[in-house]
């Protein structure tokens, strides 16, 4: 559905992208997860047409991007980092224009209307874009980029900047569009994409450092569980009481919170759960817990667990290329 192929990105001397190659099928929910700066919103820029490449193709569906960008336009709708909403206008008046715009061939009234009801604006169609929350207007964004029902949809980075319950609903909603569209998220969220998306593809300095189906990712990043433990009592008899205790694979002291309270962070593997025991433990020593915290991987544990094994397999394999680099099939 989508292919690209050693995209390059240049500005001066500076490369954004520096060769990015990548299929994505018909169907797919794909994350593009990276830090600030990593060269996301710039694939997508180019994907969508918006931006030229220095080189490389893109082919949607078959069809390359430079030699017909208009109907390549029309087979994609896209959430650029700033929604280009018209915010003097009200939500159904933008959505009119957007419509034209696109110069689509659907019932006009029928087509926005199954929109709004999609991305649930239909109560605040008559308002002013101006006026409504950060969450709406996202919304309105999405609805902008539905119009025509393109096959493919993009949205660069679609949460940031919203509360955590109007995040909630947009990743939902996000999901239920993956199930009749090929979809691209952009987001420097990796809990994001493991909610949302099917397949992760890790972007780092404007190259691809990973691209596995976000399970398999999952499994790199999480073969341990840590856990952030704060425990009033001796700080060196604590530490190997919770070094001895089963499931614990590895225990270090972090700090002194209030005099005799202390943090430490717990590493078990993940299909162990030592909550319960732990608490029975440490109430026997008479030594309370006063909190008790599970530390989800973060982007960094990734990026380190991606590079280690990159390394190892790069090492077993004698210089051949680590799997996840494996070069794209012929169409
Ligand atoms: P992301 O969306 O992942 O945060 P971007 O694609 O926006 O990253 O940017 C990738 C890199 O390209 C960054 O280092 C950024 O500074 C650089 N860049 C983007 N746009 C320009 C520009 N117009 N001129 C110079 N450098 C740019
Ligand atoms: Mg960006």
């Amino acid at each position: 559905m989508i292919r690209i192929e050693n995209l390059v990105k240049r500005y001066g001397k500076k490369y954004a992208l520096d060769s990015i190659s990548l299929d994505i099928s018909k169907g797919e929910v794909i994350g593009f997860l990276g830090p600030n700066g990593a060269g996301k919103s710039t694939t997508m820029n180019i994907i969508t047409g918006y931006l030229s490449a220095t080189s490389g193709n893109v082919y949607i569906d078959g069809i390359d991007l430079l030699s017909d960008p208009q109907t390549v336009k029309t087979m994609i709708g896209y959430l650029p980092e700033q929604p280009p909403l018209y915010v003097d206008m009200t939500v159904r008046e933008y959505l009119n224009f957007v419509f034209d715009l696109k110069k689509c061939t659907y019932s006009r009234k029928k087509h926005i209307d199954e929109i709004c009801s999609v991305v649930k604006i239909a109560d605040v169609q008559n308002r002013v874009i101006r006026n409504l929350s950060k969450g709406y207007k996202q919304r309105v964004g999405i609805a902008q980029a539905l119009v025509g029902n393109p096959p493919i949809i993009i949205f660069d980075e679609p949460t940031v900047g919203l509360d955590p319950k109007e995040i909630i609903e947009i990743r939902s909603l996000i999901r239920k569009l993956g199930e009749k569209h090929t979809v691209i998220l952009s987001t420097h969220i990796l809990s994001e994409v493991q909610v949302v998306c099917d397949r992760i593809i890790i972007i780092d300095s404007g190259r691809i450092i990973a691209d596995k189906p976000t399970e398999e990712l999952a499994r790199v990043a999480g073969t341990n569980k840590k856990y952030n433990v704060k425990i009033s009592g001796p700080l060196r008899e604590v530490l190997s009481m919770l070094k001895e205790h089963p499931g614990v694979k590895s225990a270090e002291a972090t700090g002194e919170n209030d005099n005799g309270t202390y943090t430490f962070i717990l590493e078990t593997d993940a299909n162990t759960d030592i909550r319960r025991s732990l608490f029975s433990a440490l109430t026997e020593y008479n030594w309370p817990m006063m909190g008790l915290e599970e530390i989800n991987a973060s982007l960094e544990d990734i990026f380190i667990s991606i590079v280690d094994s990159k390394y190892e397999s790069e090492k077993s394999s004698e210089g051949t290329r680590a799997s996840w680099d494996d070069a794209d099939e012929e169409i």
